[in-house]
């Protein structure tokens, strides 16, 4: 007989990602529906959402638009290829993401999800740079501390210790620039004033492998997985100039700040400075059905396209690029932001988010907090000894209590649904507080 739902017979066989398996299924923490800005718990009990899901969920959980769209769709087209065959809404939906970042970003290849995402910009920036006869130029440059999901390109272009030391080389020659983390700019808000200078590491390591053979450098505008990084004052415009002076292509990793997460559609859009190429995903679908993309400029995609002899101009792609479903969720996620305005509403909470968060300060082994659109972190002292347990044991103790938290490291990262209101923002604190107060 089937076990009930949220009960399942039997935990052992789903090799969980990301997660302490063992300690999880000892004491596991099981949800079993979603709506708005709640899960229910296994146990019936509802779950404040703090991280948007996986900072995916940006309109709030199982909107009806949504879910529609995907029944509808459904019904209409399940499948249909997208090599060498064609379905409108994936031709609507490219338009549609070309009108809405930053004028120069119009052509969209689709994928089914971040990593995916990033190993087609580290595959496109090679591929243009050979189309225009500076095949040599291969070298890609990342940054301590970042996270370009779980490819072979991103991993090897990623700065997370852990998630490169276990698999080799990985892929490309890489190298990687300094992370923007200064202990001086503890207790900022926004982005922090100090450090725009570390932009200049970008120039040190161009010149040490010389820019000719240099391809692309792929940063988070603000790095998430790694703790809510801010980049300083200055700092990505001055990456701009660099990488215009040397002739190499930027490639913004948005599949965290994209859709909302700072007020805008994406932090191009906020700073002011425009990649060649940006990563998406998460929001783009509000995590209904799993799609990324990437955004490129006319420059790039044109170099590719017109620059190859007839026929397929870029081999590349997945069998689910510009899956219907994923289409149809896209467009009514996309829909819903601008019905309510959604980037607005953010930006307009940001500052109630700013003045919460940062009332944290002073609570048992908090450190540093961090905050920028509706994204925050709090950072905790480790344990002598255990580094991580702390956060950890905050993570599990706010499930109990109520709310659903991200943590990585010692640090707890917030990021909710932009549908929150000002009173669950209070919720969430409030029973952080809670948690850190009783917290050894
Ligand atoms: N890039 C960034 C900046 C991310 O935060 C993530 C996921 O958190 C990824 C890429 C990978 O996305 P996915 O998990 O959809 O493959």
């Amino acid at each position: 007989m089937d076990a009930p739902i949220g009960r399942p017979n039997d935990l052992s066989a789903f090799w969980m990602p990301y997660t302490a398996n063992r300690a999880f299924k000892e004491a596991p923490r099981m949800v079993v529906a979603a709506k708005d800005m709640h899960y229910t718990a296994g146990d019936g009990r509802p779950i404040l959402d703090g991280t948007a899901g996986l900072w995916c969920v940006n309109a709030g959980h199982a909107r009806p638009r949504v879910v529609e769209a995907i029944r509808r769709q459904a019904e209409a087209l399940d499948f249909a290829p997208t090599f060498q065959f064609g379905h409108p809404s994936a031709f609507t939906l490219a338009s549609r993401l070309a009108d809405m970042f930053p004028i120069g970003l119009d052509h969209a290849f689709f994928t089914n999800s971040g990593s995916e995402a990033v190993d087609t910009a580290l595959k496109i920036a090679l591929a243009y740079h050979r189309a225009r006869g500076e095949g040599q130029r291969t070298r890609l440059i990342g940054r301590e501390r970042g996270y370009h999901g779980s490819g072979f390109g991103g991993t090897a272009v990623g700065g997370i210790v852990k998630n490169r030391m276990h698999y080799g080389a990985a892929v490309q020659p890489v190298d990687h620039i300094c992370h923007t983390h200064l202990p001086e700019n503890a207790f900022s808000r926004g982005c922090p004033a100090n450090g725009a200078e570390l932009a200049e590491d970008l120039a040190r390591r161009i010149a040490l492998h010389d820019a000719s053979n240099v391809a692309a450098v792929i940063i988070e505008p603000v790095a998430g997985s790694t703790g809510v990084l801010l980049p300083p004052e200055g700092y990505l415009a001055r990456v701009r100039e660099i990488c215009d002076q040397a002739g190499i292509l930027l490639i913004f990793d948005e599949v965290i700040t994209g859709f909302g997460r700072l007020g805008t559609p994406s932090a191009a859009d906020y700073f002011g400075v425009t990649p060649d190429l940006m990563t998406l995903a998460k929001g783009l679908t509000n995590a209904a059905v799993p799609m990324g993309a990437v955004m490129t400029t006319g420059a790039v995609h044109d170099t590719v396209v017109n620059g190859a002899p007839a026929g397929i101009e870029l081999f590349h792609g997945y069998t689910y690029s510009g899956h219907p479903l994923a289409c149809a969720a896209a467009l009514a996620t996309l829909d819903t932001y601008t019905e309510e305005d959604l980037f607005l509403r953010a930006s307009r909470l940001a500052p109630f988010w700013e003045e919460r968060i940062h009332a944290l300060r002073g609570r048992p082994n908090v450190i540093d907090i961090r905050n920028l659109g509706l994204v925050g972190a709090i950072e905790l002292s480790p344990r002598p000894g255990a580094p991580g347990a702390r956060a950890y044991e905050a993570m599990v103790r706010a499930f109990d209590e109520g709310i659903m938290i991200r943590v990585t490291g010692d640090i707890i990262a917030l990021s909710p649904p932009l549908i929150i209101t000002e009173a669950q923002v209070d919720e969430l604190f409030g029973t952080l507080e809670r948690v850190l107060d009783a917290l050894p």
